[in-house]
């Protein structure tokens, strides 16, 4: 599992507004880490960043110390799994989007490798199997089965950094624990990120940063930043 490391990163998006002032920190190998803070704090821009999407101005990230800017895109989105808020399916079945990606699979080697990957437990709360079409002809999904979906997908390609941006947020409160209560499990020493605006989904964080106006402005764990609030 790799280690994690912004180094004194500067980033705007124009030259004339600077979004991230020098951002710092480290995820060690395995942990999870939470960057929590208010709308346009910068969360999501850490995550364009390290998909480099974009580059720092200034600064770098480093896998395992090697700086960010040196790998190659393919390489390195094959290192990252994200889920974002709102995930998108194709118009196809359940199984074809989760085995996206490994477009050689069929249906059993997808269960096979749902349950070697032990995502199972995503799988098997959606409505219809594998087979079932969805999307514009097919079945609607509700918000919870599409991140469901999303992250089956994700975690099947088992790459060793997560980066979840507010993957639950736009979904009930009894769906988001449900999910997050069985992504805890399984995603378990993998060195994961969660992007969240609220403290109560990031309770088993290893440390939580809070980032306010592209700074870290207090770092915690969950009890102690309750207690601070
Ligand atoms: P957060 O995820 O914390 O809500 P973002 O990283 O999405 O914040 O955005 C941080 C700031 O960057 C916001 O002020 C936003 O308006 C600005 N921003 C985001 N994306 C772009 C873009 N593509 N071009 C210019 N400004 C952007
Ligand atoms: P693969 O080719 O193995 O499916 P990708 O390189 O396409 O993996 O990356 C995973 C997906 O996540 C891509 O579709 C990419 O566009 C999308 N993605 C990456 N970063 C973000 C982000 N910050 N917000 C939303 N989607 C993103």
């Amino acid at each position: 599992r790799p280690t994690l490391a912004f180094e004194d990163v500067h980033f705007g998006y124009d030259k004339d507004r600077t979004i991230l002032h020098g951002l710092t920190f480290e995820v060690p190998a395995g942990q999870h880490h939470a960057l929590v803070g208010p709308s346009g704090a910068g969360k999501s821009t850490i995550g364009r960043l390290l998909f480099r999407f974009y580059d720092p101005q200034q600064g770098r990230i480093l896998i395992d110390g090697q700086d960010i800017a040196s790998v190659q895109q393919e390489s390195l989105r094959a290192h990252i799994g994200i889920v974002p808020q709102d995930s998108v399916l194709f118009n196809d079945t359940i199984g074809y989007n989760i085995g996206y990606g490994r477009e050689d699979a069929n249906e059993e080697e997808i269960i096979r490798a749902a349950r070697d990957a032990a995502i199972w437990p995503f799988i098997e709360k959606l409505p219809k199997g594998l087979e079932t079409e969805v999307g514009e002809r097919g079945l609607k999904l509700s918000g919870g089965e599409k991140q469901r979906v999303a992250i089956a997908r994700t975690l099947l390609k088992n790459p060793p950094i997560l980066l979840l941006d507010e993957a639950t947020s736009a979904l009930d409160t009894r769906t988001e624990q449900d999910i997050l209560t069985t992504l805890h499990r399984v995603s378990e020493g993998r060195t994961t990120i969660s992007i969240a605006h609220r403290l109560s989904t990031i309770a088993d964080a290893d440390l939580i940063h809070v980032i306010q106006d592209g700074r870290i402005c207090e770092q915690g764990h969950h009890a102690e930043l309750l207690r601070r609030d």
